[in-house]
């Protein structure tokens, strides 16, 4: 199937790499207007067809004027995202609070901003506007070793979610969570290469985050995609303030 986004317009954050590059590469693939945005503007480099525009959804600022250039749109997709790794007592209060500002703040800085032109356009069309925050397994849905306030973070994310589908769901908006397991990207390399420092080599690392996995492998960023692409299309008219895992039985 084709064109299942086809005359919708959306936009994702950190569409640089990883997940969110595989959204909007998959959403033009799919027939949307995509306006593809990274606070490092190089890393939009190479995506066809979109429209590319550097945003750093920590400023509220660039933000709101950025809604303001962009207007109406149909789907909005808060991608950007950052893992610190320990426990309570390696976090922080700046820890804590960088975290809760990229991971929640900048999804309700967005969503604020976006919003009164979703709901026009979901008015003008008849079509559900469709928001997609990216949650992740670990969250409310598991607890996992030193992710302690990224675990924090996206519990927030999953309760912001169900908070925002259930003020708009009679208004045309749909907002739900994606719940990733471990998912192939740069950031999560780094991760890797980061622990097989302290744990005696890459190779062992990569055998760590394998076991986390009762599929027995990581996940790659297309099957997220995916899904962004199933929640952002009207085949998903009746699904709103839901947190789904794609996660290879992560969460299970
Ligand atoms: P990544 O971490 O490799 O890339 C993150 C992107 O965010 C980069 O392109 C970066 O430039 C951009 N970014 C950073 N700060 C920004 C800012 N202030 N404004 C705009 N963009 C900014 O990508 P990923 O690993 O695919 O993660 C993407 C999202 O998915 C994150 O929210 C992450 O928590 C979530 N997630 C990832 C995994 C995983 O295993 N990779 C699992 C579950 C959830």
């Amino acid at each position: 199937m084709a064109g299942r986004l086809k005359g919708k317009v959306a936009v994702v954050t950190a569409a640089g790499q990883g997940i969110g590059r595989a959204i909007a590469e998959a959403f033009v693939r799919e027939g949307a207007t995509v306006y593809a945005t990274d606070v490092d503007k190089a890393k939009l480099d190479g995506i066809a067809r979109a429209k590319k525009a550097r945003l750093d959804v920590l400023s509220t600022r660039a933000v709101e004027a950025y809604a303001q250039k962009v207007g109406q749109i149909d789907v909005l997709v808060n991608v950007a995202g950052f893992v610190h790794h320990g426990t309570v007592l390696e976090c922080s209060e700046k820890d804590w609070d960088f975290s809760f500002d990229l991971n929640v703040k900048a999804m309700h800085r967005a969503i604020r901003a976006f919003l009164p032109g979703m709901l026009e356009r979901a008015a003008a069309t008849g079509r559900s506007g469709s928001i997609i925050n990216m949650a992740s397994g670990a969250s409310s849905l598991k607890g996992v070793p030193n992710r302690y306030v990224y675990g924090a973070t996206k519990a927030a994310v999953i309760g912001l979610t169900k908070a925002v589908a259930a003020d708009f769901v009679a208004k045309g908006i749909r907002c739900n969570a994606i719940c990733p397991g471990t998912v192939r990207s740069p950031s999560w390399e780094e991760r890797v290469e980061e622990l097989g420092k302290s744990i005696g080599g890459k190779d062992k690392a990569l055998e760590m985050f394998v076991a986390r996995q009762p599929m027995g492998r990581v996940g790659n960023p297309e099957e997220i995609a995916a899904l962004a692409v199933y929640l952002a299309s009207d085949e998903a008219a009746f699904t709103t303030g839901t947190a789904i895992p794609v996660d290879g039985g992560f969460a299970n």
